[in-house]
């Protein structure tokens, strides 16, 4: 499985408190670039377009009030997602900051594993995509959440047992998987399915990934099965 590593601005003047959170996000698979004012905020947010910005509410210069309202502003950035930070725990201040336009509020001190989920849970709802939903192999792209498969670009239509195919070999790329293994695990143990049912579900997943115009990926091992592979021309 290749995940897409989502990129976070981190907004915090606070030395250590960047070390630490820098170092538990990236633990986490994520991506991070620093600002230390509100200036740098938002020069970085126009110039590396992050995927989500968690943004401290005390800053020097411009507050993270501000800035958050300045992103909502601009059509370029209104749409970042933005988690607020802030050592205010007051409920008036969390209604400031929804007001503003960030779309949470986590108060410090919070633990690493309580922002890392605050995290996941705002890059779902907005950006599925980069919820580590996504199965990426070549130019396929399968969104788990939204059942939706994409090969260049362009949606591709799947019956649902070609769907469950699909995502079996995409989970284990490369990997070579005989008729029985593929039985067991798209249609189960406990169902009986001919061995055969599986070339014709193949035929019809690559006919539906391959259109007219596309390399086709799955590759027919002799004797032994099928494997998810780019072939080579
Ligand atoms: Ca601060």
């Amino acid at each position: 499985m290749t995940a897409i590593q989502p990129h976070i601005l981190l907004v915090e003047d606070e030395k250590s408190l960047v070390e630490l959170m820098r170092y538990n996000l990236e633990r986490s698979g994520y991506r991070v670039t620093v600002a230390t004012n509100g200036e740098e905020a938002l020069t970085s947010v126009a110039d590396d377009r992050p995927d989500l910005v968690l943004l401290d509410w005390m800053l020097p210069l411009m507050s993270g009030l501000e800035v958050c309202r300045q992103l909502r502003r601009q059509p370029t950035t209104s749409n970042i997602p933005i988690i607020m930070l802030t050592a205010r725990g007051e409920e008036g201040d969390r209604i400031r900051g929804l007001d503003a336009g960030a779309d949470d509020y986590v108060s410090k001190p919070f633990s690493p594993s309580e922002l890392v989920a605050r995290i996941r849970a705002v890059l779902r709802r907005i950006r599925p995509a980069l919820a580590d939903e996504v199965l990426e192999y070549a130019d396929i792209a399968m969104d788990l959440v939204q059942h939706r498969v994409m090969r260049g670009g362009k949606p591709v239509h799947l019956g649902p047992t070609e769907f469950r195919l699909l995502r079996h070999l995409m989970e284990h790329p490369g990997r070579v998987f005989s008729r029985e293994q593929l039985l067991d695990a798209v249609w189960g143990r406990d169902v009986y399915v001919e061995a055969r049912t599986v070339d014709v579900h193949i035929r019809r997943l690559r006919v539906a990934l391959n259109g007219e115009r596309h390399a086709d990926v799955i590759r027919t091992v002799r004797a032994a099965g099928y494997a998810l592979d780019v072939q080579q021309a």
